[in-house]
């Protein structure tokens, strides 16, 4: 196992790098290293310049205008990207419903929706999750039942993540209604503008609007929109939760926002000396960069186990945990080296365009929105928990 990376793979880096110094428009850098609110429109531009250079999707083979990347590739990439402060690519079209469209749907599937994935030209959303049936997926209650060449769909869908912008839904939906339960689930694409779906917001405690739930009332989805075969849905989920899942460690944003801690604990003051300087607080931010450092290295070990065609196991478990923990740590930090300005969440204050005051200073302001919305970090994609329960099982043989 080689940990280093080549002479290649260093080049490599070095031409990202000037590309994102090149092609990264100031005012989306200036939003993703400053912390404020990015928005739909900054994701959809950023996706198309990366597809214009022909590296609109790092993960997807060159059949499908990929760029054909190895796994050590990807890594690169996504690590200068972050450094750079460019938007994480918004996963639900790009890595979760393509690829199960490659593997798993029709080539008219995959020529209607893989080009237009890849263009920003629609927009996805995940619909997995319901009141009920989240860690116990399996349970879920969402009905489309077959009146010839349509289902009709009936329930609820929940925690829609970006949910109001999307073009599509990708849904799990119970088609037997008599079967165990993963066996009567299928995977079905829906159009979010077919008559009877609605969405409904909810604001999380940080003040925004991310995630929504979604009603669905006798909604009619043509049959050419199931991917695979009926109640055989549960297969493709795993699938796509593997995906899910790699995706999630964050080690280039992780190493991005531990420079950032490291700055704001250098302008703030204690006892007369920058926060940095004192030893308990350099202390805790020196701790997380060990954990960071052993999570690269753990990573690093995953991709060379890529690299000789093993696929990811159950370590993808131990990538989810530890990287998730460290980005939570990071914003506990920079919340608590603020002290008090940290307790503003003033959300008006976040757009790109604020010209009013600060309360305190201006790297503060977001901080405490952070905080709260990287909880969710530990609980999506398969909650902290579950990852522990399939590390004891798998790894550990528990
Ligand atoms: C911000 C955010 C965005 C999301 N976006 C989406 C999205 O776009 N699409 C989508 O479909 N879903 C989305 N989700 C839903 C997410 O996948 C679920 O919240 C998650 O699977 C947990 O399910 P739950 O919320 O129903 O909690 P529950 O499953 O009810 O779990 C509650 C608690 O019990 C623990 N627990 C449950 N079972 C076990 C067990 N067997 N062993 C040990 N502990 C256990 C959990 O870890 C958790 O702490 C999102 C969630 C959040 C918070």
């Amino acid at each position: 196992m080689d940990l280093n990376f080549t002479a290649e793979e260093t080049a490599f880096r070095e031409q990202v790098r000037s590309f994102m110094q090149e092609k990264l428009p100031a005012d989306i850098r200036k939003k993703v290293l400053g912390g404020l609110i990015v928005e739909r429109d900054d994701y959809v531009r950023w996706q198309r310049i990366l597809h214009e250079q022909g590296w609109g999707a790092p993960a997807w083979p060159q059949q499908f205008g990929g760029t054909g990347w190895n796994a050590t590739q990807q890594y690169i990439f996504e690590e200068e990207s972050a450094a750079a402060g460019a938007p994480r690519a918004v996963p639900f079209g790009l890595k979760m419903v393509a690829p199960v469209i490659m593997a798993f749907g029709s080539p008219a599937q995959q020529q209607r929706f893989l080009p237009k994935i890849l263009a920003a030209e629609e927009w996805w959303c995940q619909g997995y999750s319901e009141p009920g049936a989240g860690s116990d997926l399996a349970s879920l209650k969402m009905r489309a039942v077959r009146e010839g060449n349509e289902y009709v769909l009936n329930g609820q869908k929940t925690w829609t993540t970006l949910g109001q912008y999307a073009d599509w839904i990708f849904c799990l939906v119970r088609t037997d209604f008599e079967a165990k339960a993963q066996r009567g689930i299928s995977f079905l694409l829906v159009k979010m503008d077919t008559p009877g779906i609605t969405v409904r917001p909810i604001i999380t405690m940080d003040g925004a609007h991310e995630v929504n739930e979604v009603y669905f009332e006798n909604v009619r989805v043509p049959v050419e929109n199931l991917i695979g075969e009926e109640n055989k849905g549960w297969t493709y989920a795993k699938f796509l939760l593997g995906h899910e899942r790699t995706n999630i460690a964050g080690i280039g944003i992780a190493k991005r926002e531990l420079g950032r801690l490291k700055r704001v604990a250098l302008q703030e003051q204690k006892n007369g000396k920058p926060l940095l300087k004192d030893p308990l607080f350099a202390a805790r931010v020196a701790q997380v960069e060990v954990d960071l450092t052993a999570l690269e290295i753990t990573n690093l070990r995953v991709l060379s186990a890529e690299a000789e065609h093993r696929a990811p196991g159950p370590e993808a478990s131990i990538l989810k945990i530890k990287g998730t923990e460290i980005q939570q740590a990071i914003t506990e930090l920079l919340t608590q080296a603020v002290g008090p300005y940290a307790l503003q969440l003033r959300r008006e204050a976040m757009a790109a365009g604020y010209q009013g005051e600060h309360i305190g200073p201006d790297y503060a302001t977001p901080l405490a929105a952070g905080y709260l919305n990287m909880r969710k970090l530990s609980i999506y994609g398969g909650s902290n928990e579950i990852q522990k329960n399939i590390i004891s099982q798998m790894i550990l043989g528990l």
